[in-house]
């Protein structure tokens, strides 16, 4: 039940390796100090070969610590191999930094697109990645003014950040329920009282959250305003078209595809507030409250152990593919899972890939609930597609984001999908579905409304705008989304500033409701015709972070920029609309 991180690295043998690394960043050094465009095609792949094995040693190095702190955020050794691991990356990321700049022609002997295109060739596998960092150079400064941002960042934006994390970390929620009153010291303890089955305590949850940052709207708005204009001024200085355009260009997708996105989402909406009537007649109410739309329906749920929640996943795994099912169940089989919570273990689960050589590790808190089952599914995806991709160099090997959450997000599906099908009571099949469509709000129509927020946030803060109307403009998109199936109150308009993905990565939500949909669209293809699809789906997993995203999903006749294709993802959530709707 506890994982063997022996195979990353044991641990007595961290300071060989420590210096073995410490030697290879002056020969690394070395090489980058001499490359130049008319180097051998030879001379260069093994420059490269040479440095992506300083990376997996460097993964091994710090992976090693990190995981160990998962499972114990007191263990004091893990923490000195981290912090010394830390001022290693630094030093490497400074060489990358310069090799960065010659790739992208930025760097004296400057390379030309001829000798650029012989010698990106030299590995194969290597070839995308190099195409698309010297791509990179229309939106990068020069090497000086790099750094002084690097250089401002960490003093400017990322004190910004921790502030605001410092405010919210102080908060005490007072929860009022009738005449009692209650502290809760934690914002996850709070939020996980919206799921509760009584009402008045999911709505005491969300006006004690609600109520801390009203008070606190001035400071959060500072913060905001500053994140927005700080990240406005750098796109515009890149040159990028939009501020989410920034977003775009990391994620490998075209802005194209994400206006497709937003726009078939938007226009999908009825397909939830149908949900929300559902579950308010479900309820005995009216209407339902913007308090309850995470209220539980299920009367009953099963609990079951580790033993058989793997032998439910694989056993559905295996079904879709025996391929899927063997790499999971090399995971579990060679102890890289750490299964039930601890004292001193952090909360969440995970996939860490460290390696193409290592069998990546999965992070669980399993507690035996349905949704821990589902969870053990999409982690153990995850680890599938790491596996699926590990012919690759270390670098190609991590899918970029728009298929990052392909496998985990499928994998879930066919398990949820077998658990229905085996269950007999109507009531734990209801309770699932409700849940299942509840997820599926929250990861598809809600985040599509934080992107649309943003977008117009950004606009009006760079014009101006008071933290009033940011509010009512948050408000606007709320009563979009709900339509007349939800009753809002109007303390949620200070919702956004609750919302820290926005603070902390701007635009990146989106990358919820582009994987969940593109998952969905496989499914409903491969439910289609089953057998050619499992290896276009296999395909697609083998390709890792070696390609294109666009390009790999056209191989499987995909168009992220069509909107056909995104509309018929929704048609697995009306399926099980209908489903509940005759249970
Ligand atoms: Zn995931």
């Amino acid at each position: 039940m506890k994982w063997n991180l022996d195979d990353i690295l044991p641990v007595e043998k961290f300071d060989e390796l420590f210096k073995e690394v410490e030697t290879e960043i002056k020969t690394l050094e070395k090489w980058v100090e001499k490359v130049r465009p008319e180097m051998g095609q030879k001379e260069f792949g093994e420059m490269l070969i040479f440095d992506e094995n300083l990376g997996v040693k460097l993964a091994k190095l710090g992976y090693l610590p990190h995981l160990r702190m998962a499972v114990d955020q007191k263990d004091q050794r893990a923490k000195l191999l981290k912090s010394r691991m830390d001022d290693l990356g630094l030093r490497v990321s400074e060489i990358s930094m310069k090799l960065g700049f010659w790739i992208q022609g930025k760097r004296k002997p400057i390379l030309d697109d001829k000798n650029a295109k012989r010698l990106f060739s030299a590995i194969p596998d290597l070839e995308y990645g190099l195409i698309r960092s010297r791509e990179g150079a229309k939106y990068s400064l020069n090497e000086r003014e790099e750094q002084i941002i690097n250089h401002k960042d960490v003093n400017g934006i990322s004190v910004l950040g921790d502030l605001r994390e410092m405010i919210e970390t102080e908060f005490e929620y007072v929860l009022k329920i009738g005449k009692k009153t209650r502290k809760i010291k934690t914002q996850s303890e709070l939020m996980s009282l919206v799921y509760s089955p009584k009402a008045e305590v999911r709505e005491a949850a969300y006006r004690a959250l609600l109520a801390k940052h009203k008070d606190n709207l001035d400071k959060f708005f500072a913060i905001y305003q500053g994140v927005v204009k700080d990240w406005g001024y750098e796109a515009k200085l890149r040159g990028y078209k939009e501020a989410i355009s920034v977003r775009n260009w990391g994620n490998h997708v075209p802005d194209e595809a994400i206006e497709t996105l937003l726009d078939v989402c938007s226009k999908n909406v009825g397909i939830f507030q149908r949900y929300f009537k559902w579950k308010a007649k479900e309820l005995g109410v009216k209407k339902l409250r913007r308090f309850d739309i995470y209220a539980p329906i299920q009367k009953k749920d099963k609990k079951v152990d580790f033993e058989e929640a793997k032998m439910m996943v694989l056993e559905a795994l295996r079904e879709f593919s025996p391929n899927f099912s063997d790499k999971a169940e090399k995971i579990i089989k060679e102890k890289h899972v750490d299964v039930m919570p601890g004292k001193n273990k952090r909360s969440g689960a995970f996939c860490a890939t460290v390696s193409p050589d290592i069998t990546p590790y999965v992070f669980l808190n399993f507690t035996g609930k349905s949704r821990d089952i589902s969870t053990l599914a999409h982690e153990l995806g995850h680890g599938v597609h790491s596996l699926f991709a590990n012919k690759h160099y270390a670098s190609s090997q991590h899918a970029n984001l728009p298929l990052a959450e392909t496998a985990s997000t499928l994998a879930e599906l066919i398990l949820f999908e077998k658990m229905m099908e085996k269950e007999t009571d109507k009531e734990i099949k209801k309770g699932w579905l409700s849940d299942k469509i509840a997820d599926a709000y929250a990861t598809i129509c809600r985040q599509n409304y934080f992107i649309k927020f943003e977008i117009e946030a950004h606009e009006a803060i760079n014009k101006g705008v008071t933290a009033e109307e940011l509010s009512k403009l948050y408000l606007k998109g709320l009563k979009e989304q709900f339509g007349n199936s939800i009753l809002i109150e109007g303390i949620f308009k200070h919702e956004w500033s609750y919302i820290s993905h926005i603070f902390e990565s701007p635009f990146y939500c989106y990358a919820y409701n582009f994987g969940e949909l593109l998952s969905y669209a496989l499914w409903t293809n491969y439910k289609k015709d089953p057998k050619h699809w499992v290896k276009i789906i296999e395909k697609i997993l083998e390709a890792g972070g070696s390609q294109d995203p666009q390009i790999i999903l056209k191989g499987a006749k995909i168009d992220i920029c069509c909107q056909k294709f995104w509309q018929d993802s929704f048609n697995t959530i009306s399926v099980w609309e209908e489903m509940l709707e005759t249970l």
